[in-house]
């Protein structure tokens, strides 16, 4: 308990946690909770309209349902001009001198450092709160991490496999295997996916138009539009989503992961991450969940689905958040290629003659959403191979997914994608040619290149940006452990050939096609 009267307990867009470290120490008699929408939250980066609606309706939502238990909630909406978080603390402390500041850590190191700055040139009491919502803490992670010369995800999912007892049968792996990677990530049949299950919607309720107005109000040229929103904006909407999807697909999950397919955005993935992020739901219930269907009947819930979900969950997520916190805030102006070039024109309107790219960046562009494979091996993958400035492609990524919040996004784009810091994340960069794309999707079929072919107008992009950044970066490549045999085919072409490949990939690179 704190001397001061009266703790402002501030809660951040992403912290909608029913266990809200912060609240659940404050008390409702004594204590205010506060809420600030503002411009420079939905726009420091181009927030898409479905990004900026989510984050503010369920805000609203959750300030609404703390109010009904009773708590004082001082709740400034977006019209009130609020330039920002620090601008809107400012207000509610001129009015409130003696009280002090409570809050769960932000998940963006860049608000977590303007609030104590605030909180110091303001002789501000601040108590910072560790967000109990991560399954590792950053004690956990940081133990993890102090014993490694390289950070792999696999060996941190493994020990927190162990020492979570999840999927676990005594200290071996539940069916005997950590991976059921041979089951997984199969691409569809020639014919396609055939019939999908529904994905949930959820139409946007009196509170949620209201969010809308202000959104096209406010930011009316922000990339997507808003009379397709249906993300859940409640823990009761998010609970119905996670519960939609271990019933109907998360039998086609592990087994289709990786697949994609023209005009199908969803397939079997989960669609939790929004939901996740914003901490209507907890990773727990949603591991719980998942294992409990494969106890209940493993033919629907098979052990390779629920495995490859859950290594998802407890392994990258939480990895991930561990990186950004260890590695912030150098982490994000790293550039490991020294890649320069600006981002093409068609990231915001999907205009690309590149048929994968084209679906990719066009169902981002409508839904706010594309999933993991699309993610890295469509739009990550150009993104490395065209050599483009990963920090605008971060800034990219950052503003157009739903679920995009700074400690996961960061080095997922900057470190899995791109390769930029150099190896944390992965110990390769994630590039490929266009023949994974051909054998994961059916994208090349509908495409005017030529997925066959290396080089000449016709051919892949894909296939001529990717040989000639092995040629380029061959000597920092060659320390990565697996890329021997691929570099040794450049060694087998004519130097006619690869002048040709560089010739083209110069072009592609300065006119984007
Ligand atoms: P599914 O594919 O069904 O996976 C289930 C859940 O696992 C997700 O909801 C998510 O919570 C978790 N998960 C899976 N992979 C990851 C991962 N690599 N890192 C963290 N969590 C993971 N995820 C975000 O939540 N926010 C981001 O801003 C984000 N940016 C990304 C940028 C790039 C370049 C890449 C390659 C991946 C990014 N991811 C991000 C990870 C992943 O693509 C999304 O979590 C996933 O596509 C969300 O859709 P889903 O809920 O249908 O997930
Ligand atoms: Fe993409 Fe190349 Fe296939 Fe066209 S041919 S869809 S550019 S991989």
């Amino acid at each position: 308990m704190s001397d001061n009267p009266e703790n402002i307990v501030l809660v951040l867009g992403d912290q909608l946690d029913t266990e809200h470290a912060a609240i659940q120490a404050a008390d409702p008699a004594r204590d205010r909770i506060v809420m600030i929408e503002c411009v420079e939250e939905g726009s420091h980066v181009a927030s898409h309209k479905h990004r900026t609606v989510l984050f503010l309706s369920a805000m609203r939502h959750f300030a609404e349902s703390k109010r009904e238990e009773g708590w004082r909630v001082e709740y400034t909406p977006l019209d009130a001009g609020r330039e920002s978080i620090v601008n809107g603390l400012a207000t509610t402390f001129a009015e409130t001198p003696t009280a002090a500041l409570w809050a769960v850590e932000p998940g963006e190191w860049r608000l977590k450092d303007a609030i104590e700055r605030f909180a110091a040139e303001h002789s501000i009491p601040l108590r910072w709160f560790e967000d109990s919502h991560f399954l590792a803490s950053h004690e956990r992670f940081e133990q993890w991490a102090s014993k490694r010369k390289q950070l792999t995800m696999e060996f941190f999912y493994r020990e927190e496999r162990k020492r979570l007892n999840i999927l676990m049968d005594g200290d071996q792996p539940l069916g005997g295997e950590w991976n059921y990677d041979k089951d997984n990530r199969k691409s569809f049949p020639k014919k396609g996916p055939g019939a999908l299950p529904a994905i949930p919607r959820f139409e946007p309720d009196a509170m949620t138009r209201e969010v809308i107005d202000a959104v096209n109000t406010v930011f009316p040229d922000h990339p997507g539009r808003t009379d397709n929103f249906s993300w859940p904006v409640t823990r009761a909407q998010a609970l119905s989503a996670l519960h939609q999807f271990i019933d109907e697909r998360l039998i086609g999950y592990g087994r289709y992961q990786d697949a994609m397919w023209q005009s199908e955005p969803f397939l079997y993935h989960a669609l939790i991450s929004s939901s996740i992020n914003l901490k209507l739901l907890n990773p727990r219930e949603v591991v719980a969940a998942a294992v409990e269907a494969h106890q209940d009947n493993p033919d629907t819930a098979p052990l390779s689905a629920v495995e490859g979900f859950v290594r998802q969950i407890i392994g990258w997520r939480e990895f991930i958040r561990g990186v950004y916190w260890l590695k912030m805030p150098e982490y994000r102006s790293r550039n490991h290629f020294d890649h320069q070039q600006p981002l093409p024109e068609w990231f915001w309107t999907a205009n690309t003659e590149m048929n994968c790219l084209r679906q990719s960046i066009g169902d981002t562009l409508e839904n706010g959403y594309a999933h993991h494979i699309q993610r890295l091996m469509i739009i990550g993958n150009y993104a490395t191979l065209a050599g483009l400035l990963p920090q605008a492609v971060c800034d990219w990524y950052l503003g157009i997914y739903v679920d995009a919040i700074e400690w996961v996004e960061l080095p997922n784009t900057l470190g899995m994608a791109l390769h930029g810091d150099g190896g944390v994340v992965g110990s390769k960069p994630y590039v490929a040619s266009g023949s994974y794309i051909n054998r994961m999707s059916n994208y090349c079929d509908n495409c005017r290149f030529n997925v066959k072919a290396r080089s000449g107008d016709d051919a892949c992009p894909f296939n001529t940006l990717y040989w000639d950044f092995l040629r380029r970066h061959r000597a920092a490549l060659g320390k990565a452990p697996r890329m021997n045999m691929v570099l040794k085919n450049l060694d087998r072409w004519e130097a006619s050939e690869l002048d040709a490949i560089s010739e083209r990939a110069a072009s592609l690179r300065d006119q984007p096609v």
